[in-house]
């Protein structure tokens, strides 16, 4: 029986120079909205210990639209600045069941710039989409289909910090479950090969990555060089992130092709738990990238097991993968991580990878 499910589909376009600036307005005013509602928020919990609501918010935006300060406010769609209450409600919702820590400030510099459009703030017919106050739909590079008959329900509209903008649409999509099938899989995490599988295969890093890396710390260090303020420190910063956009993107598409293959292919997927050690900061680049990589992939197992009724297990942190023998279960003191491959006392011979996805997939198993 086929699954409904949400989908976002996610495009790049251009914007005419009207609505560029239309859009820039927007996430001005959007970011505006949600910095100063938490603002309030922050100051009603802090001083009188008290929650303010979504309603609450909502009429106090009302309010602020009738002062002379801020009547620009009436100037863009509506929509994004509800929805951005409503995020802001969210990050609350988050905080207080323990899920997320206290809702921050939107940056004009560090946040991205987004503004988020429900139905009655967008028309969407025959590939052609209009945004309130935007003169005429935009010009949407479809490098695929939505599903047929399809109907967003929502629209994302956001800049990244490359300049490039995109567009997302949630939609409803019908999902087929796949055939059950016999096959369980563990899943190592790594940073030299991406993922280490329990059945011995190792997944490296995708082709273009290193090439793509080197041209990253090299548009860094030119940015380092460049004078703070200067044009040409504006025009180095883009190029940074020009690249690192190109990174991320290829990741993208990579890390969909595996989890789907690992989806498709097994009836449980077994990963470690790797939250804590992806809060500790990291500056090495190849660390946060691997870091960023498995949030992403473990997040893309999530759904996808679910959309296709497989399952995924998780196992906690803790789990000494490394230093036991999946042979005979003994537990080894330590395991230095320069030690790519050991021998046991009880003869079996390990790559340290594969040993841990083995001994991932026992585990999560044994927890089902
Ligand atoms: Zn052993």
């Amino acid at each position: 029986m086929a699954q409904v499910v949400k989908r976002a589909y996610k495009y790049r376009f251009y914007p005419t120079p009207g609505q560029a600036a239309e859009l820039a307005r927007t996430f001005g005013c959007a970011r505006m909205v949600y910095n100063k509602a938490l603002e309030e928020r922050t100051r009603a919990y802090t001083l009188e210990g008290r929650k303010v609501s979504y309603v609450e918010s909502s009429a106090a935006l009302t309010e602020w639209k009738r002062t002379d300060d801020l009547a620009f406010l009436n100037e863009v769609s509506s929509v994004p600045l509800q929805q951005a209450l409503r995020h802001l409600q969210a990050a609350f919702a988050n905080f207080f069941a323990r899920r997320a820590g206290y809702p921050t400030f939107k940056s004009r510099k560090k946040s991205r710039a987004s503004a988020e459009y429900t139905r009655s703030a967008f028309k969407y017919r025959d590939g052609a989409l209009r945004l309130a106050k935007m003169d005429g739909p935009l010009n949407i590079v479809w490098s695929r289909p939505l599903p047929e008959g399809a109907e967003p329900s929502t629209v994302t509209v956001s800049r990244d910090a490359a300049g490039r903008w995109f567009v997302s649409l949630l939609c409803q999509d019908a999902i087929r479950p796949l055939d059950p099938t016999l096959n369980t899989v563990g899943v190592d995490a790594g940073i030299t090969a991406l993922a280490t599988l329990s059945t011995g295969e190792k997944i490296v890093n995708p082709r273009h990555e290193r090439a793509d890396r080197r041209e990253l710390a090299k548009a860094q260090r030119a940015l380092a060089r460049k004078e703070k303020g200067s044009a040409n420190r504006q025009k180095a910063k883009l190029k940074v992130a020009r690249v690192y956009a190109r990174i991320c993107d290829r990741r993208r598409d990579f890390l969909n092709k595996i989890t789907t293959r690992l989806v498709r292919e097994n009836q449980t997927v077994v990963i470690e738990d790797l939250t804590v050690r992806n809060m500790v900061k990291n500056h090495k680049l190849a660390r946060a990238i691997s870091d960023a990589s498995w949030r992403e992939m473990r997040f893309m197992l999530e759904y996808k097991t679910a959309w296709y009724g497989r399952e995924l297990v998780v196992v906690d942190r803790w789990f000494p993968s490394s230093k036991l023998c999946s042979a005979c279960g003994t537990v080894r003191d330590r395991m230095p991580l320069n030690v790519r491959t050991w021998e046991c006392a009880c003869g079996a011979a390990h790559d340290r990878d594969v040993n841990a996805a083995k001994n991932i997939l026992a585990a999560g198993l044994a927890e089902r």
